[in-house]
């Protein structure tokens, strides 16, 4: 079992070795970069959406054959919140399908070494049971609210599945429980709900506002990760010796993708409350019934990835102090509509 990557004849991935982060101005990708920086990677590959339209099949190709990445971490994507995702399912259907394709051709066709993909728990079926273990995909109907995004990441893991058995190459997915970190999307319209919850809380106390509106009942339940902890985990899965979860690559039904979770989840309302204080917000919550709660329950069964020893580490309050002073810092750049009560 590897605990230290930084044991040059332990890890998998040299110190430099090419790798490419897609994606690496997003949440997830923006922490697996800092996280491999950390690691003491040096040869890390970046390219910006205005550099590398990665839903141009040809530019894709063609950086591939120019860089020559050895190992790719593919967390580019089209992402939101709840309504996002209802307001714009062509969008995240074209661009998830695009990218995701494009890329794992690419990685096919010159020979990395090894690829791992970011999907989403939105995969599962809406009335799984909880917690949700990796083999109950595709056993029973999506969540309609995120169902765009659910099928293209279910095609993305598919296809790592297909070139694996078929190519043999070492394609490896994650399915992150709901994450949140520095550099999230923090629009109020097609954010996810810590970013946003920080956000209102924020804004209601320095407007000295009474009054935060938290979309649906808060009855839902959610489990939350910090996305370092995630990052933790991705370099961890990239640096496993060979055959250690990919031996079973090439058979048939064997998934190749591994949950990533803290194995807690709680209600909106009690995050809602747990936001508020760390923000010294002292006013009422009023929930919003009119707007989706979305699936009633999502939390992951972590059995395969505890199995490897691989734990997170950073508490739910810790987290949110840490990004509430990310947002404090940077909220000059986030205008919005100056409001007495921030929904
Ligand atoms: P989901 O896990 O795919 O449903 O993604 P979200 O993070 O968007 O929503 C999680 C839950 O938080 C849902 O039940 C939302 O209704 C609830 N929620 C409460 N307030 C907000 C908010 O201001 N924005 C978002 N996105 N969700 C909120």
């Amino acid at each position: 079992m590897i605990s230290d990557v930084s044991g040059a004849t332990e890890r998998s991935m040299p110190a430099d070795a090419t790798i490419y982060v897609a994606g690496h101005r997003g949440l997830v990708g923006s922490a697996i970069l800092r996280h491999l920086q950390g690691q003491g990677y040096r040869n890390l590959v970046t390219r910006t959406h205005a550099e590398l339209d990665l839903t141009r099949q040809a530019a894709v190709e063609a950086f591939f054959e120019r860089e020559r990445p050895a190992y790719v971490f593919l967390a580019a994507a089209r992402v939101g919140g709840i309504l996002a995702n209802s307001t714009q399912p062509a969008e995240f259907l074209y661009d998830n399908l695009a990218i995701q394709t494009n890329v794992l051709q690419a990685a096919w066709k010159s020979k990395v070494q090894r690829l791992l993909f970011l999907g989403s728990s939105c995969i599962y079926p809406r009335n799984a049971p909880q917690p949700l273990k990796e083999e109950y995909l595709l056993t029973g109907e999506l969540e309609p609210s995120n169902e765009p995004y659910a099928v293209a990441k279910i095609a993305g893991l598919k296809m790592c599945e297909a070139y694996n058995r078929q190519y043999g190459t070492q394609f490896i997915a994650v399915m992150p429980t709901n994450l949140y970190g520095p550099n999230d999307n923090f629009d109020l319209e097609t954010s996810h709900v810590i970013p946003a919850l920080i956000r209102k809380f924020h804004e209601a106390v320095s407007k000295g506002a009474d009054e935060v509106v938290v979309w649906g009942t808060g009855a839902p339940r959610r489990e939350f990760l910090y996305v370092d902890d995630l990052a933790d985990a991705c370099g961890f899965l990239m640096n496993l010796p060979s055959g250690t979860i990919d031996r079973d690559f090439r058979q048939p039904n064997q998934p190749v993708f591994i949950n990533v979770g803290t194995g807690k989840d709680m209600t909106i309302g009690e995050l809602a409350e747990t936001i508020a204080a760390i923000s010294g917000f002292r006013g009422r919550i009023r929930f919003d019934p009119s707007k989706p709660d979305g699936t009633p329950r999502k939390i992951l069964d972590l059995s395969r990835l505890r199995a490897l020893d691989w734990r997170p580490k950073v508490p739910l309050t810790e987290g949110i102090r840490k990004v509430r002073d990310w947002y404090a810092g940077e909220s000059h750049r986030f205008t919005g509509k100056e409001t007495d009560r921030v929904s």
